[in-house]
């Protein structure tokens, strides 16, 4: 049992402001967490509880799919990630530092380069897989924008596993015993997901899935059909095209003053038009090589697509002046004698009489026919998902809704296998490589978005299998040396029946005690009050109203029930 009475224990009654949702608010205020600056935090003693009763249940189901629990280091020698070239796709988020020696070191915002080399150790025949490995850890990010409290912090928790086999077959059961292991984990830790289909960001075009938690605080945005089960990551969704081209007069292409008209939005403003009419014009570079790419006015680039498309990892966008040097004008770019590569997407094959930059300052051109005034070299699925498309899979409605990501899983297949040289010899004495799979839930994460679904104006109210306590002993009066005794007493036989309860035995008022308990969100609070003279306490449940008073010698029974009555997994 733990006594508040001399305990590091704060809360704390004004509201943050340097945090802008509830969760994250009350996380501080009841003293789960201590903010050191902006994306870094302390767990205190109750938070650190929760971080604990959550990875214990992550760890017993990885145990019981018989994975096994290792400790990567998080600070690494940065060479390790040259093979796969994954610094360079983080960016500028990942924490690179010297050491004494001049040696350039990563703080690791991901462990697969490790895991893989760490493999190598054991696999060489057929007979060495399968198997997997997982850890819980902290990894690191230089996030643009830290924010909403523990959903996205620079140095943040996660369990990540990974599972090693022979063939795609293997990795297809591991997959789905990763699968479950996840659903098993949020059912317990009681968040409420829903599994986005996505794609791993490698173009090997193998099964990715997210779980999402709907929420207005996420950075994620999903497409959900109105009609059919079809969810998948905005990124991720095809954007089909079911339009004809209309039966229009075709007018003659002619060059129009356009004097400091340069985005979309001014040019249709300018010449009166629908902003669909004016075809969008980037100049990307790649391998050294620029190309054009065409979209319709109010579409967004799907940058992701478009990389696929180009199979490359890196697309540089030119500055201005790098557009004067070949040639062109920011704000006037378009295809109209372009010598270069012209991708366009598929809408832009609709655009009859539309309008477009001259590639010369203060001019436009109008009435454009893609084919008959410009080269397109290939037309693609190159555009963001937006509320104006229909559902890939029956044309239904769809909409647009935030998701935070507590969950990632996907197929890796053997690209850092052949990365990294991780083979095996077959029963026939052939090489294979090995195929792996890749599993994390971020822990933070979920503490963050638990809170954010489950709090109401007085504090948190924790599912009780993650809770700091499950149980909390309010002594109404310490004075009185028969409440204490009691309390303690049944703090004894709850420690004996493996519910260590919290004590709150501080000479502050009832009223006090009972605020804290509900701001920390202990679900069962059990009250040595007035009516304890008639041999009863009262119990009260954190997510309900009602008080229940139960005779002194049913106590135990009565918490008990109630537990058993919450378990949502077993
Ligand atoms: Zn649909």
């Amino acid at each position: 049992m733990k006594a508040l009475g001399n305990s590091f224990f704060i809360t704390r009654r004004e509201v943050p402001k340097d945090e802008k949702i509830p969760g994250a608010k009350l996380l501080i205020q009841s003293g789960m967490v201590y903010k050191n600056d902006s994306g870094i935090y302390t767990y205190l003693p109750f938070g650190l509880r929760v971080v604990k009763n959550i990875s214990d249940i992550i760890r017993e189901e990885m145990t019981r799919i018989n994975a096994e629990e290792v400790l990567m280091p998080s600070l690494v020698n940065s060479d390790i990630f040259k093979c796969s070239s994954r610094l360079d796709i983080f960016d500028n988020e990942t924490f690179t530092l010297k050491d004494k020696n001049d040696k350039e070191l990563t703080l690791c915002p991901t462990h697969e380069e490790l895991f893989t080399v760490l493999a190598k150790n054991k696999i060489q025949s057929y007979k060495d897989l399968h198997f997997s490995l997982f850890q819980i850890s902290n990894k690191f990010r230089d996030e643009y924008h830290p924010e909403y409290g523990l959903i996205r912090k620079k140095e943040f928790y996660m369990a990540d596993a990974y599972s090693f086999d022979a063939n795609d077959g293997g990795l297809d059961i591991s997959y789905d015993k990763m699968f479950q292991v996840f659903r098993h984990v949020f059912n317990r830790i009681g968040i409420d997901t829903m599994v986005v289909n996505a794609s791993a960001d490698d173009m090997n075009g193998l099964s990715s899935e997210e779980f999402q938690v709907v929420s207005e605080y996420g950075d994620n945005e999903v497409v959900k059909c109105t009609t059919c089960s079809f969810t998948q990551n905005r990124e991720d969704v095809v954007c089909k095209n079911y339009n004809s081209i209309d039966n229009v007069k075709l007018k003659t292409m002619e060059l129009i003053k356009t004097p400091n008209v340069k985005t979309i939005k001014e040019v249709s403003d300018f010449l009166e038009c629908e902003p669909n009419k004016v075809i969008k014009s980037l100049i990307i570079k790649v391998d050294d090589k620029y190309k054009m790419v065409l979209l319709r006015g109010e579409s967004e680039l799907n940058v992701l697509k478009l990389r696929k498309l180009l199979k490359t990892r890196f697309i540089e966008i030119p500055s201005e002046q790098e557009l004067e040097r070949i040639g062109t004008f920011a704000g006037y770019v378009g295809p109209i004698n372009s010598t270069m590569e012209i991708i366009a997407d598929t809408e832009v094959k609709y655009m009859m009489n539309a309008i477009c930059g001259a590639n010369k300052k203060n001019y436009h051109y109008k009435n454009v026919i893609p084919g008959r005034d410009f080269r397109v070299n290939r037309y693609a699925d190159l555009k963001l998902f937006d509320e104006n498309c229909i559902c890939p899979k029956c044309k239904g409605k769809c909409e647009i809704i935030k998701g935070i990501e507590v969950g990632h899983i996907y197929k890796i297949g053997d690209s850092y296998s052949q990365d990294y040289g991780l083979k095996y010899t077959d029963e026939t004495n052939q090489i294979g490589y090995v195929h792996m799979g890749s599993y994390g839930i971020g822990i933070d994460r979920c503490i963050g978005t638990i809170v954010e679904q489950n709090h109401d104006e007085r504090g948190i109210i924790w599912p009780i299998a993650i809770a700091p306590y499950k149980v909390a002993i309010v002594i109404a009066n310490v004075n009185d040396e028969e409440s204490y005794r009691f309390a303690f007493d049944l703090g004894r036989k709850l420690d004996e029946v493996g519910l260590e309860p919290l004590i709150d035995d501080r000479k502050d008022s009832i009223g006090v005690k009972f605020a804290d308990m509900d701001l920390i969100g202990i679900p069962i609070r059990v009250t040595i009050g007035n009516s304890f003279k008639e041999g009863k306490v009262e119990i009260k449940l954190r997510d309900e109203d009602n008080l229940n008073y139960v005779n002194t010698s049913e106590v135990i029974n009565s918490i008990q029930n109630i537990i058993e009555s919450k378990k949502q997994y077993r």
